[in-house]
Parts: C-alpha cells; sequence; structure tokens
C-alpha cells in the first residue's frame, strides 16, 4: 500500500467507550459509530445528553494536517459567525489532539462538538434557495482562507482533482470495459485539455468536499435555512476552481434539474468569490475529474474493502451523472458557468460564415456538405458530436469512428506511438506484427496473407490489381448501386457513380449485376429462391463472356450494401454467385469497407453471413477508427503471384502509428464486446422501429442487421414509389431534433443508420421517439 492509500482504523466500541473520559474528561453514556471517510468518527453522548464527535485518526495522519483542520474549524467560526462549523474541544492536557495506543497501534484523537441539525441529504428534494446557499457558503469559506497557510495543507488526498492522474492506475479495478472507457475518456480530456493550464490556476487552501452530507440545515420557522458546515477531512491546498467543481459534483447528481442548479449555485458562489475565466474554462473537466476519482476509487475500494459501503455511497447517481455529461457539449456547459458568473463567453472557434466562404473560394463544389445549414462539429465523444454552439448531436452516420468518437484506447496508441516512431514498411517493426496477426486471427485460415494501405479505396484498387495479375483477366462483375472507392479505377466499377450525376457509364470491362434487392429488386423476397435467380442472371453474363472469348478477372461486391441504400443482399447469394465466377477462373473480392468488423452483430464479417469464402477481402473505414488505413487481405498464392519483380511500396501504408491504431480498435471490440452490442441493440432498435412502421405507412421497409440498418420511405408501400423528398426533409428535422441520420440508395429514400458500435438502447429508443415525431409532423 503506497503512502496515499490511507488507512482507516477499525476500533470497536469497546475499544473507544473509555477514550472520551480518559482524554477529554467526558462520562460516556451512548456511543454510536457515524459513517466517516478517512477517520473513524463517533457520536459520543454524555451524562447530561450532549453530544459530541470522536475522531479517531490512524498514524498515517500527520499531526499538523489534524492541527490544520483544528485552526480551520476555529478560524472560520471566528470570520463566519452566522454559520456553525465544529468546534474542537480541549483535552485534559489543553491540546486539540490527544495521541493513544491500542493494541500496539498509535492513534489521534480529536473531540469536535456536534451541529445540531440535519443534512442537506435527507431532503427529498432540494429547493433551488438551498443550492444559492451552499454557493455562498463556500464562496465565503474560499474568501476567508485565501491567505490561510499551514504546514499541514500540503498533503496528499485522493479525492483532490489535482491528484487526478492517480487514478489512472486504478482503471483496472474498474471491471466494466464501457465505464473504463468512460473514465478513460475523461482523464484523456484532463490530460490534454486542463494539465496544460494548470499553472495559471489560483491555489489556496479549498473545503474540497462540498456534499450534501457535509452541509448542516435547520428550520427557522417556515423556512430552511443552512445552517453549516461538517468533515474537513478533505480541506488541501488545491486550484480554488476545485471548490465549485467538487460542490458541482454532488448537486449535479442530486438535482433534477441540473443546468439550473449549476447556474444557481455557481452565480451565488461567484457573487462572493469571483472566478476567472481560465478557471470556467476547465471547470467542466474537473467535474469530470471528480467523478473518475470517485468511480475509481469505488472500484478500488470494492476490490481492497468488500464490506465498505459508505464509500461507495454515490456510485450509482456518479455512474449516472458520468453518463449524462458525456452526451453533453462541454461548451454548452462553459457557456452557462461563464453566464452564471456574470461573463460573456468568448467564441473558441472560427465563425462558421468563415468556414462557408473559405470553403467557396478554396474548395471545389464537388465536395459536398450534408445539410442546408451545415454542421460546424469541434468535438466528439463516444456516439456523440458537439458543435461550436454548444449543440449535441447523436451520430447515427459514423461507421468510421466505429469504436466511438475519440475512443481512448486508441488515441493513447497514436499518440504514444507517434511520439515513439513513425517510419514505412521498408523497416522491421513490432507494431506490424502485432497487428496483423491479431487481425489475421480473425479471417479463415486461407486468408493469411496481408497488405496494408491508407484507405477503403486503395484497398479495393491493390485488390483489382492482385485479381487482375492473378488470373490475368480484364471482365469484372459488380453490382448495380455499389460503390467501391473515388481512384480512377474505382469509379470504373462503381455503378454508384458511373450511372450516377455526372457518371458516364459503365466502361466495357465492367459487367453490371442487378442489385438484388429482397424489398424492390427485380426478384423480391428473402429466400434462397431469389438469391437463385440472381445468380442465373450472374451465370448468363459470365457464360456469354465466356463465349466471347473474354478473361475474367472475377467479381467485386460488398457482402451487404451501403450507398445502394442498405441492401442485405438474400440468403446464400454472393456463395453462389461465388462459385459460378471460381469455375470460370475468376477471384471473388469482398469489400468489407463499410460493415467490417463486427457492425452486423451476428457475424463479424459480411461474407460470412453469406455463408461465403472470398479469396480477398478489402478492409477501410473502421478499421482504425478515423486513422487512415485500409487493408487487403488475401491467400498465400496471391499474394506470393503478385511479386513479378515489381515492388510494391506505400509510403504510409502499414506505418507504425496506423498498426498501433488498428490495433486499439480490435482489442477494444473484444475487451468492450462491441460486436455483441451492435447485435443486441440492433434487435432492439429493428424492433422498435418494425413497431414504428405499423403506424406509418411512410415507412416501406425496415431491414438491418446489428448496428446497419435502413429504413426505406415510399409514398405508398403497393407502388413503392421512393419518398425521396420526404426522406430528406426527415433527415433535416432529424438533425434539429439532435439526431444525425444520412440517405441514401439510388432514389435517396433510404434512411441509412450505421452509428458507432458503443450505442446504447436508450440512444436507439431516443431515435425512435424523434422519427415517430418528425414523421407524424410530415403529414
Ligand atoms: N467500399 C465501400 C463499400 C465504401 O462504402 C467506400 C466508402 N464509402 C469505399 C469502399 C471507399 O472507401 P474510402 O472512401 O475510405 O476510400
Amino acid at each position: 500500500m503506497t503512502i496515499w492509500e490511507y488507512r482507516k482504523p477499525a476500533l470497536n466500541l469497546k475499544q473507544v467507550h473509555q477514550l472520551p473520559g480518559k482524554y477529554f474528561g467526558l462520562k460516556t453514556e451512548e456511543l454510536k459509530l457515524l459513517p466517516g471517510d478517512r477517520s473513524q468518527n463517533f457520536l459520543v453522548i454524555d451524562e447530561s445528553n450532549k453530544k459530541y464527535v470522536l475522531k479517531v485518526s490512524s498514524a498515517f495522519d500527520r499531526t499538523e494536517e489534524l492541527d490544520f483542520e483544528n485552526q480551520v474549524m476555529i478560524l472560520l467560526k471566528r470570520y463566519l459567525p452566522q454559520y456553525e462549523f465544529p468546534q474542537p474541544l480541549s483535552t485534559i492536557e489543553g491540546r486539540l489532539v490527544a495521541e493513544c495506543q491500542i493494541n500496539g497501534q498509535n492513534y489521534y484523537l480529536r473531540l469536535l462538538e456536534y451541529v445540531e441539525g440535519y443534512y442537506l441529504s435527507d431532503l427529498k428534494s432540494i429547493p433551488e434557495k438551498l443550492w444559492r446557499e451552499t454557493g455562498t457558503l463556500l464562496g465565503k469559506i474560499d474568501l476567508v482562507l485565501q491567505d490561510f497557510f499551514h504546514p499541514g495543507s500540503r498533503r496528499f488526498l485522493p479525492w483532490d482533482v489535482q491528484n487526478l492522474l492517480v487514478s489512472r492506475d486504478r482503471l483496472k479495478y474498474v471491471s466494466e470495459p464501457e465505464l473504463r472507457r468512460q473514465l478513460d475518456y475523461c482523464l484523456l480530456q484532463f490530460e490534454t485539455l486542463v494539465l496544460p493550464n494548470l499553472s495559471i490556476l489560483r491555489r489556496q487552501v479549498i473545503y474540497g468536499d462540498g456534499n450534501e452530507h457535509n452541509f448542516i440545515l435547520e428550520k427557522r420557522g417556515p423556512e430552511t435555512r443552512l445552517k453549516g458546515l461538517i468533515d474537513f477531512g478533505d480541506m488541501t491546498e488545491s486550484y480554488l476552481v476545485a471548490e465549485p467543481a467538487v460542490a458541482l459534483t454532488y448537486a449535479l447528481m442530486k438535482s433534477d434539474q441540473p443546468e439550473l442548479t449549476a447556474r444557481q449555485l455557481l452565480a451565488s458562489y461567484s457573487r462572493i468569490n469571483s472566478l476567472r475565466n481560465e478557471e470556467l474554462d476547465v471547470l467542466f473537466y474537473l467535474i469530470l475529474a471528480r467523478l473518475v476519482i470517485s468511480l475509481t476509487m469505488a472500484a478500488w475500494r470494492r476490490e481492497v474493502e468488500p464490506g465498505n459501503k459508505y464509500m461507495r455511497i454515490s456510485e450509482n447517481p456518479a455512474r449516472r451523472l458520468l453518463t449524462c455529461l458525456l452526451s453533453q457539449n462541454p461548451e454548452k456547459w462553459r457557456r452557462l458557468f461563464y453566464r452564471a458568473c456574470g461573463f460573456q463567453p468568448d467564441s473558441l472557434f472560427l465563425q462558421k460564415e468563415k468556414l462557408l466562404a473559405f470553403r467557396k473560394t478554396h474548395f471545389s463544389p464537388a465536395l459536398s456538405l450534408t445539410y442546408r445549414r451545415p454542421l460546424h462539429i469541434v468535438k466528439g465523444a463516444g456516439q456523440y458530436l458537439f458543435d461550436s454552439q454548444g449543440r449535441t448531436y447523436l451520430d447515427c452516420v459514423n461507421n468510421v469512428c466505429h469504436i466511438g468518437h475519440c475512443h481512448p484506447r486508441v488515441v493513447r496508441a497514436v499518440t504514444r506511438q507517434m511520439a515513439a516512431l513513425n517510419t514505412n514498411t521498408r523497416y522491421l517493426y513490432d507494431q506490424m506484427a502485432l497487428y496483423v496477426e491479431k487481425l489475421l486471427s480473425k479471417f479463415p485460415r486461407r486468408l493469411n496473407f496481408c497488405f496494408l494501405v491508407n484507405s477503403g479505396s486503395e484497398a479495393n484498387d491493390l485488390a483489382l490489381r492482385l485479381a487482375r495479375n492473378y488470373t490475368g483477366g480484364t471482365e469484372i462483375l459488380v453490382i448495380e448501386g455499389a460503390y467501391h472507392g473515388n481512384l480512377t479505377s474505382l469509379i470504373e466499377v462503381s455503378p454508384y457513380k458511373f450511372n450516377g450525376p455526372g457518371g458516364k457509364g459503365a466502361p466495357p470491362f465492367v459487367h453490371q449485376l442487378p442489385t438484388p434487392d429482397p424489398y424492390r429488386g427485380i426478384y423480391r423476397g428473402r429466400s434462397e429462391k431469389t438469391s437463385e435467380k440472381y445468380a442465373a442472371l450472374a451465370a448468363e453474363i459470365i457464360d456469354r463472356l465466356l463465349s466471347e472469348n473474354k478473361k475474367l478477372v472475377g467479381i467485386l461486391a460488398e457482402t451487404a450494401m451501403g450507398c445502394a441504400g442498405q441492401v442485405f443482399l438474400p440468403p446464400e447469394f454472393l456463395k453462389k454467385v461465388y462459385a459460378l465466377v471460381r469455375k470460370a477462373g475468376g477471384l471473388c473480392i469482398a469489400d468489407e469497407v463499410q460493415v467490417g468488423f463486427g457492425r452486423l452483430g451476428h457475424h463479424f464479417w459480411g461474407f460470412e453471413s453469406q455463408s461465403a469464402l472470398p479469396d480477398i477481402v478489402t478492409l477501410g473505414k473502421p478499421i482504425g477508427n478515423g486513422h487512415p488505413i485500409g487493408a487487403v487481405i488475401t491467400t498465400e498464392e496471391i499474394a506470393r503471384a503478385f511479386a513479378t519483380g515489381m515492388e510494391y511500396f506505400n509510403t504510409f501504408g502499414g506505418n507504425p502509428v496506423s498498426c498501433a491504431a488498428g490495433l486499439a480498435v480490435l482489442e477494444a471490440i473484444e475487451e468492450e464486446k462491441l460486436q455483441e452490442n451492435a447485435k443486441e441493440v440492433g434487435n432492439h432498435f429493428l424492433q422498435e422501429l418494425r413497431k414504428l412502421q405499423k403506424n406509418q405507412p411512410l415507412i416501406g421497409e425496415v431491414r438491418g442487421s446489428g448496428l446497419f440498418i435502413g429504413v426505406e420511405l415510399v409514398q405508398d408501400r403497393q407502388t413503392k414509389i421512393p419518398a425521396s423528398k420526404e426522406a430528406a426533409l426527415v433527415i433535416e428535422k432529424m438533425k434539429t431534433q439532435g439526431i444525425l441520420v444520412s440517405t441514401d440508395g439510388p432514389a435517396r429514400n433510404v434512411l441509412k443508420i450505421k452509428p458507432p458500435l458503443v450505442f446504447t438502447r436508450e440512444n436507439a429508443d431516443l431515435f425512435v421517439e424523434k422519427l415517430a415525431e418528425v414523421l407524424k409532423a410530415l403529414k
């Protein structure tokens, strides 16, 4: 146990019973154990029915620290006589701290006056007036303590937010991966946004524990007022702003109107003791810091002291608050804090209009923006995105930040590696072997060779080269509506592009199969029969090519289609087509760029859901959680055949930083069971959407697997005329409701849902609730 992992005494009532008499000349009539964190506290009642608190501290606490606490209580009573603070009483020998020995162990004893009243925590609902009074009292205390110094005030307390980084060590005690991720996210924010600015923050002695169990109330007539404060065991020299940060943390846990409470508490604090801009800038992150400390301490205590319930008293509310705050824009809170303190918040970001003008001047209009009024996103956390104005959006679109925006594991892996080394594949480095070994372990044994590239497009381009080289063929099969990437070679094989606006049609070597869309394709229904019919069309094309003496490269196909409108191929369609392609000497390329890495829930890869075994698999988007990586996985034979004498060199492909990102993604998917989450939340999501479909004629079909879902909007369920205009309106309206979703499909009438895999049931419920409102308002 290290020095800061303090030890609380564990004496029993019998051992303590004679102590008040022996050291303080008090006759103990009644003795009761009180809750306490560091010291063991006892309620002592003497013969005249007067109450006292006996505080027993272990010898781990220095006497200077106990004297420090005593001196502050005395000082506060002197300067703030309108409030009560427990006053230390003298021993028989006239000292404020007694030293005693029990069973060979040293203990320090203090006797404090008991402050009568009841606790703020006793109230079921706390009126705003009382939150204001707590803010005022803490402001006054900090003003009194502004120039106070005591040698005992410099002490290490794990609860002190300035010691947050110590909590990083305790993350290992947090057994739930989701919570661990949230806590690590907060640590990361602290490290990047608070730590570099600590030196400009004011320091002084603070009370440091403004929680509802420490504020004492009294009734005066009809009015309840704040009477005083107890428990000075968390006092220390720290950052002044930690005072309101701690108080706000507890207030937010308790309040059912958190924004109002925060505003009132902070306003009353700053009216007495005004805070500075730089302090308000970090306040939100210090609240998160305090939650991290509470929750990691609780996890640690569970491990070392399974029976100590007191320590875990605020665990559940803390968890709830953490989840709630992480789903809110920190900028909203910063602005709220500024206004509460009477300041006008400055803007931290460039103006949206400026950004728009810049784009117009220097970027091609070919780069489109989403939404009539584009979003200016400045930050992300898990499944949430935050804009420059303080608004929060639930991200239901981004399958690139697969395991959540700014996932701490990836951010840490990338920064650590960037600080150590970034180079290229002409050198040996561990990260590549570690990563590729893990990546290949996710594939059938036959697929055991890997090329690392920088994007899904690059992966598909290389896949085409590999297949052309191996087969010596020229002709390629693709599926109508498919998209495979932005390179010249891929526009040629992407019907989504060459058949779309600005497209020039299919090149002669590209052969399109009709989209095997079970909802609106030329053959319908989700049965193997449907697959057979579509496969027969593929067979026809292949036969024709062979009869024309043309050589097949193979088929390039998504394993569940994204841009085509979240189309799920009928059962074993790919298996059947792959067999035909192979028979004709072609290779089968599975584009997993959209749906790989567990998104489909039931399967890690889309080709598994089709019972198909490809020769080449291409990976992108989710692979690096936003870091640009791509990969091509293939067989030894195909990879070896590519060594024709021409070197394959890719400057960035497979660099150690990318490998670190990729490895972190795979580890997080496993550790946080994100594939399972995709399955469970996805099933729930689909079920709720289907319920909505029952009384919403505009919804033609709800289809999906895991967290890859499509909601197809039609004007009429019989004719299936696409409701394209309505779909465009829906995504605009959903945006104003704080939900980001996009449309796709040839008629852009399919709502495309593919959120980060940390998406929750509550997120799904919110989506369905808002969609119901939006659809209702469309009528
Ligand atoms: N394949 C598929 C199926 C895709 O959806 C995309 C991108 N939307 C790509 C390939 C190309 O990926 P990138 O834009 O990352 O190069």
